[in-house]
């Protein structure tokens, strides 16, 4: 009856602890330290994450291009800052796998894994991440539908004129940790090529379970997050004498893009992108 009693105390204090170590960590750490599943139905089709439907009042101001940049930037037709704020929708039906200010050159970032049918009528999974939010809507875990508010866009809280930077990723281990997978079309789709070659899917009823932590932690090595298939990673080779700046989005050799930062660093334009607007 004593030992009982005794072992049950163990057990709730082992629980507290357990309890205690997962909100210690953030939200994207939890996924990953739980590994939990949710049941999600299929997706039954995708749109633009903007301007709903068919990204009606927005443009693509940079495209997708392998090596370069892995994503799409949206504006506004309104031109300059007026879009700050606009809606951005969940592009398709899916599970939040990460909702967190992640700073550096991201700022507030969303990932939602959509589960659909592909072409050959297997059941596959995409990542979509939207980056530089100025607010975010959802949270980890939260299963939302095509066309849902997931957030606003922003400018990575001043680093950026404000636009959305969109990725649709078919390895889903990449997450917040980019560098760490080769940078073309084994890892990733041209988002818009995607999207229209997806506009209306098969689905039913039936809920998939959808796992939402294979990726590695942020600032974690990939070696962390266990092992899963996916598309071969390649060590990248990272540029070199660019410290302090950031690692993600755009690419080494987009001059442009790096020529505005370091004009807009000397002038003092530049706000560091690590506390939620
Ligand atoms: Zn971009």
């Amino acid at each position: 009856m004593n030992g009982g009693i005794k072992a049950l105390r163990f057990r709730l204090r082992d629980g507290l602890c357990f309890l205690g170590f997962i909100m210690l960590l953030g939200p994207a750490d939890q996924a990953a330290a739980q590994g939990s599943v949710i049941r999600c139905q299929l997706a039954d089709g995708f749109d633009f994450p903007v301007g709903k439907p068919n990204a009606d009042g927005y443009y693509k101001s940079r495209g997708y291009w392998p090596n370069g940049h892995l994503g799409e930037d949206w504006n506004g037709r309104g031109g300059g800052d007026s879009d700050l704020g606009a809606p951005i929708y969940a592009a398709a039906r899916g599970v939040v796998i990460i909702s967190e200010n992640v700073g550096v050159g991201w700022g507030n970032c969303i990932i939602i894994r959509h589960p659909y049918r592909d072409e050959t009528g297997k059941v596959a999974m995409v990542d979509s991440l939207s980056a530089h939010l100025y607010q975010r809507v959802v949270k980890v875990g939260q299963v939302v539908e095509k066309g849902q508010l997931v957030g606003t866009m922003g400018g990575n809280n001043g680093m950026y004129q404000v636009h959305l930077h969109f990725e649709m990723r078919k390895n889903l281990r990449i997450g917040m940790n980019r560098s760490q997978f080769a940078r073309d079309n084994s890892n990733y789709y041209s988002p818009t090529d995607f999207i229209n070659k997806h506009r209306v899917l098969q689905t039913s009823f039936q809920k998939y379970p959808i796992p939402t932590g294979l990726f590695a932690p942020y600032g974690h090595s990939l070696a962390d997050a266990g092992s899963d298939s996916g598309a071969p990673v390649k060590v990248p080779v990272l540029p070199k004498g660019r410290p302090g700046l950031p690692a993600e989005g755009p690419s080494a050799d987009d001059e442009d893009f790096w020529s505005k930062l370091r004009s807009r660093l000397k002038e003092g334009k530049v706000i560091e992108g690590t506390s939620p607007p």
